[in-house]
């Protein structure tokens, strides 16, 4: 795995087990977010389990591990636990720029906990890495940003533009306490941003087209998210005196056409940019192809159609996810109800989604509803503006990186903050391999120490660079 080295980093990476309890006073960024890791603050999805006394500890962990932070810039806690800071620029003609992160973590699995190779909740820093269920996402994503910020309020640093953190409490439950408060707060206080930048991408080590070199991904869209509920409903009774066609046979059948048809490839905005960018970096016949995609972007797109991974960038995709009917084996139901989960690719909206699987299911007894839907972000600016920032804070730290535009295929938080600015971007300075970025919400989760020092520094760059 090729390393990246920062000279003032490296002499903290050398000394192997650093170990250390909650008692003892983090000294470096590593054993700082070793500690965070030991916080529970743990979203469920019923609300009622959280412990939100974990969420008041993990604050004043925070207050006193990064004192200038919370001592010389404005901080509100907004909806009890998410954290809004402002860092006023020098000149307020400048629009600010808004750096996010999360502070909830998932559940372990239950029956999983044995399989970690250090307790997820132990912080355990040792063979140069930061073991645990936040160490990826999104603690140091969180403790990156603040790592950041201390160092250049230490060094006397003054934005021309101002900065704004806003870190939410919520994100693996929807995001709708936290971030979606912080941005109803940042819209009553009328602020708007010039770009933000959020969790989502990262610098890939083992890209299997370019596994030579460091890829770092800024994502500058992401797929939007719907279900639709299906309920067929007739005739029931004792399965001695069937119906012709049941509620389970006539849902089913539906459910075969949607998962049969699904939608059209279609090669969008960022994924062929982000093609078009490694083009060059690659060998033929991928270098002609990702070259030239005027003219092979269909083949191309269904290329990546026959890969679990790459064929959701290159469709709106259907997932069947729940499927209910039947109290008794004797009684034919008289509802049959399903659950079908579709990411849409940039272009999509729920209303063509809606229209499309209708006209599928064809059968005026089978009812197609939806809740309320989520706004999609649009696909943000690639050519300059923050994405330029981003990348020369990545070319700062990582000289030899391809840096290319990419399309989230999750959703984060950035959603909620759409109204706030144009222009989203999903990118933090991270170095990680595509194996290890399975532990995320699974085993084993953890953070090499050279990483998160790397992304610290791509975070530094991007407020220095950022706030001119
Ligand atoms: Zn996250």
């Amino acid at each position: 795995m090729p390393r990246i080295l920062m000279p003032l980093a490296a002499g903290l990476l050398l000394g192997g087990i650093a170990s250390f309890s909650s008692a003892d006073p983090a000294t470096s960024p590593a054993a700082r977010l070793g500690e965070a890791i030991q916080f529970k603050t743990i979203s469920y999805q019923d609300r009622s389990q959280i412990d939100f006394r974990e969420f008041r500890r993990f604050h004043a962990f925070l207050r006193a591990s990064f004192p200038l932070v919370f001592s010389q810039l404005e901080v509100e806690k907004v909806n009890g636990y998410s954290l809004l800071i402002r860092w006023p620029g020098s000149d307020p003609s400048l629009a600010p720029i808004l750096f996010t992160a999360h502070m909830d973590v998932v559940p372990i699995e239950p029956g999983t906990e044995d399989d970690w190779e250090h307790p997820p909740f132990a912080g355990v820093v040792a063979d140069g890495r930061i073991y645990g269920r936040g160490s990826l996402d999104d603690k140091q994503g969180l403790l990156g940003n603040l790592e950041a910020a201390e160092s250049l309020l230490a060094e006397g640093f003054v934005p021309a533009r101002t900065l704004v953190f806003a870190f939410g409490h919520d994100e693996e439950i929807s995001g709708k306490d936290g971030a979606g408060k912080l941005a109803e707060r940042m819209a009553e206080k009328g602020w708007h941003f010039a770009w933000m930048v959020d969790e989502g991408g990262m610098v890939v080590v083992d890209n299997p087209l370019l596994p030579d070199k460091p890829v770092a991904i800024i994502n500058v869209a992401e797929k939007g998210y719907l279900t639709l509920t299906l309920v067929a409903t007739g005739e029931g009774g004792h399965s001695s005196r069937p119906p012709r066609i049941s509620t389970i046979g006539r849902l089913s059948a539906a459910l075969e056409r949607i998962e049969n048809n699904p939608f059209p490839t279609r090669m969008v905005g960022p994924v062929a940019a982000m093609l078009e960018t490694m083009g060059p970096h690659l060998a033929q016949p991928n270098r002609f192809f990702f070259s030239n995609l005027w003219l092979t972007g269909g083949v191309v797109a269904d290329r990546m159609s026959e890969d679990p991974t790459t064929n959701s960038m290159v469709r709106t995709t259907t997932a069947l996810t729940m499927f209910n009917a039947g109290i008794k084996e004797n009684v034919v139901p008289q509802r049959a109800e399903a659950k079908v989960n579709f990411r849409l690719l940039p272009g999509d909206t729920p209303e063509t989604v809606v229209a499309y699987i209708t006209e599928l299911v064809d059968d005026p007894a089978i009812e197609i509803s939806y809740d309320q839907w989520d706004k999609i972000p649009g696909v943000s600016d690639y050519t300059g503006g923050g994405f330029a920032v981003i990348s020369e804070a990545i070319s700062a730290v990582y000289p030899e990186a391809v840096i290319v535009p990419s399309l989230l295929v999750a959703t984060t938080d950035t959603r909620h903050y759409i109204d706030l600015t144009d222009n989203q971007y999903r990118f933090q300075g991270m170095l990680v391999s595509l194996s290890q970025a399975s532990s995320v919400h699974g085993t084993n989760e953890y953070i090499d120490i050279q990483s998160y020092e790397n992304a610290v520094e791509v975070a530094r760059q991007m407020m220095i660079l950022g706030a001119r």
